[in-house]
């Protein structure tokens, strides 16, 4: 607007000026001069009122602009209310925040979810009252992800009457963000849960420890209980288990990653392994903080741990077993040629003319027999211990067994005077167990009955069909057992007060006895009193019907009378002792021509030459395997009808089973039974 023109009248000089003195017609005039001048004088101020005033609303307008640009940009929503909760004004972004029209005019509620409404009143309210603070809400309008939030905060009246102004900021991003994070951290939790794995994490200070749930409840802590890096360490363990740690978290610290596996005492004082490993994480310049798991790894190492273990006995056991076996296989060596010049001596005319002679040689005997059952009952020991003792089972009728052992021992009842009674059954009892150990265990029971027993006493072998059981009771009314004397009873070299006696015993078959019961999956029960007698139960499962083959070991055919044909008998043996002692027992039969061989090479050459009726066979050869000549002679068709008996120090029943199944007639064992060598030897037909 153009600045209005105004004549150039001192209007300072118009005030001051004083008036001057009336005249009549002149006074008027003057008057009205001096009014003129001064109207002039107030138009001018009036004019530059005018002017100041249009500068001032200039600036107004500008402000104002400035401030609804203010207002309408700014970057947080802004709305204006009245006192009944309608939108009086609202700024771009609560209008896009709400979905509302930048005229207002609305009730803001309407733009709050249903479940927020009442939080919206309330804050209201308190905005009224001069309370403040955020408060979050749910929009009522969903965005694409799902619903919307926002934080309200009412800020002081701020409007000319009872209208306030609100803030409003989204958090919809936040929330989502928060929410994964909290998804994430649920996932983290998880996943070391399913790992069995905690986490945590050591300040940058080096001393301030968080750990997860999981970390907690593999270290048994209460959650926040320790929070304190060498309190915590002073808790799980001391000594030089917890150097290592301090020194695992010290290299941490100084930037690289660590892993260790130790044994701690968790809060509860229980002993567990765990497994240890941080890796440091740093922006460059400041000492890192340390990021980690703890894994509960006890179940782990102590299952490794009892493997080591288990591995370790095995070897022992293994060791035991070889170092016995070849000891009993040495032992039996020089043993066979004790027993047999001893036996070839016991049959000597003129040494059984002397009889302090032939008593001499019958101890010779006796002790050699001995120091025989004692090599084999150390080495069934050793072996049942390791498990080595596999029972072949079959099904096999124990009414007929019994009879068998009871016949064996009927020489032992007559030196003991002592009756064996074998009660009438009247069907078959059928084991399903190995008929060999069977053997074994009631050999064992039969003649403990007899020994442990007085003149004139009684034993008898009931059998009994219990469901799935069968039941062997060996029943004697001998000395009987204290119940201390049998609670030591199946221990080992254990002869319970009978070693102050003169019945003889190695205090070694009733524990053996137990273990082959238990190898064939039944039992062995005693009951027993002093000066009565013992019941002692060998408890089988029941077999089926119909009698299984059973393999044979030691079966020879039975004893018939020398026969006046000649029999040609090769021995293959390298210890000439041996050969001796075989050759002087041979001459017992005038109808055998003997030859021998001292390695499998020459001893089968020989056998292709002489083609001899019986071969004698040492599994153990200098040159090759016993087993090798073997499937030589039995591949021969010349040799076909030639018998081959095994002569060997190796007791060991896996081998007399495979050499049986590999085509040997029999298996004797060092030291040899002369009887049943030259019972052999009589049935051996004659191919001349
Ligand atoms: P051994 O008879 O060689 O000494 P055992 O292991 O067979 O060894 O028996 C261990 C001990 O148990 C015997 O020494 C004996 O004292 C006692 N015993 C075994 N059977 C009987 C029984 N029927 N009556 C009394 N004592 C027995």
């Amino acid at each position: 607007m153009p600045t209005p023109t105004v004549a150039p009248t001192p209007a300072t000089h118009a005030k001051t000026t004083a008036p001057t003195a009336p005249t009549a017609p002149k006074t008027a005039d003057s008057e009205a001069r001096r009014l003129l001048h001064e109207l002039q004088v107030h138009q001018v101020e009036i004019l530059q009122q005018n002017e100041e005033l249009r500068t001032v609303r200039a600036e107004l307008e500008s402000s104002l602009a400035r401030y609804v640009s203010l207002f309408d940009f700014a970057p947080v929503g802004l709305v204006g209310l009245e006192s009944d909760g309608s939108i009086r004004v609202l700024n771009r972004r609560a209008a896009a925040m709400l979905g509302a029209s930048l005229s207002g005019g609305q009730a803001l509620r309407q733009f709050v979810a249903p479940q927020s409404t009442a939080a919206l009143m309330l804050a209201l309210a308190g905005g009224q009252t001069g309370q403040q603070g955020p408060i979050e809400l749910q929009l009522a309008a969903p965005g694409p992800v799902g619903a919307r939030f926002v934080d309200l905060e009412v800020q002081a009246p701020a409007m000319d009457d009872d209208a306030c102004l609100v803030s409003l900021v989204e958090t919809t991003e936040r929330r989502h963000a928060q929410s994964e994070l909290r998804r994430a951290r649920d996932l983290l939790e998880l996943s070391g849960r399913v790992a069995h794995s905690g986490f945590w994490e050591l300040g940058s200070e080096g001393r301030r420890l968080a750990w997860s749930a999981m970390a907690h409840e593999i270290l048994e802590a209460e959650p926040g209980s320790v929070v304190d890096l060498e309190e915590l360490l002073g808790c799980l363990a001391d000594g030089e288990v917890r150097e290592q740690l301090q020194a695992a978290f010290e290299q941490g610290r100084q930037g690289t990653a660590f892993e260790l596996e130790v044994p701690v005492t968790t809060m509860r004082g229980r002993a567990i392994w765990i497994r240890l490993s941080g890796a440091p994480e740093s922006d460059s310049g400041t000492p890192p903080r340390l990021l980690g798991t703890v894994q509960d790894i006890d179940a782990r190492i102590r299952l490794e741990q009892a493997r080591v273990g288990q591995a370790r006995a095995e070897s022992a056991s293994r060791e035991k077993s070889a170092f016995l076996s070849r000891m009993s296989h040495e032992l039996r060596t020089p043993l066979n040629a004790v027993m047999g010049f001893a036996h070839l001596l016991a049959m000597d005319a003129a040494i059984a003319a002397v009889p302090q002679s032939a008593q001499r040689v019958g101890m010779i005997q006796d002790s050699a027999k001995q120091l025989l059952s004692l090599i084999s009952e150390v080495l069934d020991l050793s072996r049942l211990e390791a498990g080595a003792v596999v029972p072949t089972i079959t099904s096999f009728d124990l009414v007929s067994l019994r009879n068998e052992v009871a016949a064996m021992l009927a020489p032992l009842a007559a030196e003991f005077n002592v009756c064996l009674s074998l009660p009438a059954c009247e069907e078959a009892v059928h084991a399903a167990a190995d008929r060999h150990r069977t053997r074994q265990v009631l050999l064992n029971l039969l003649s403990n009955a007899i020994k442990y027993n007085h003149p004139g006493g009684e034993v008898t072998v009931q059998l009994r069909d219990a469901g799935q059981w069968v039941e062997v009771a060996v029943m004697d009314n001998g000395i009987g057992l204290s119940d201390e004397q049998r609670l030591r009873l199946f221990q080992p070299f254990s002869r319970v007060g009978a070693e102050h006696t003169l019945v003889p015993g190695l205090g070694l078959g009733l524990s053996i006895s137990k273990q082959l019961a238990e190898a064939m999956q039944g039992r062995l029960e005693v009951s027993s009193e002093p000066g009565v007698g013992s019941v002692f139960t060998l408890v089988l499962p029941r077999g089926s019907g119909t009698s299984a083959a059973v393999t044979a070991l030691e079966t020879v055919p039975a004893t018939s009378a020398a026969r006046p044909h000649r029999l040609k008998v090769l021995y293959i043996e390298d210890n000439p002792v041996n050969v001796v002692m075989m050759q002087a027992l041979l001459e017992k039969r005038p109808q055998v021509l003997f030859e021998f061989a001292i390695d499998g090479a020459s001893g089968l050459a020989a056998a292709r030459r002489w083609r001899p009726d019986l071969v004698l066979l040492d599994m153990q050869l200098p040159d090759v395997d016993g087993g090798w000549v073997l499937r030589q002679i039995r591949a021969d068709p010349e040799l076909s009808r030639t018998r081959i008996v095994a002569v060997s120090a190796d007791a060991m029943e896996e081998q007399q089973r495979a050499g049986l199944a590999a085509g040997l007639d029999a298996y004797l064992t060092k030291p040899i039974n002369f009887d049943r060598l030259l019972s052999l030897v009589d049935d051996t037909p004659s191919l001349l």
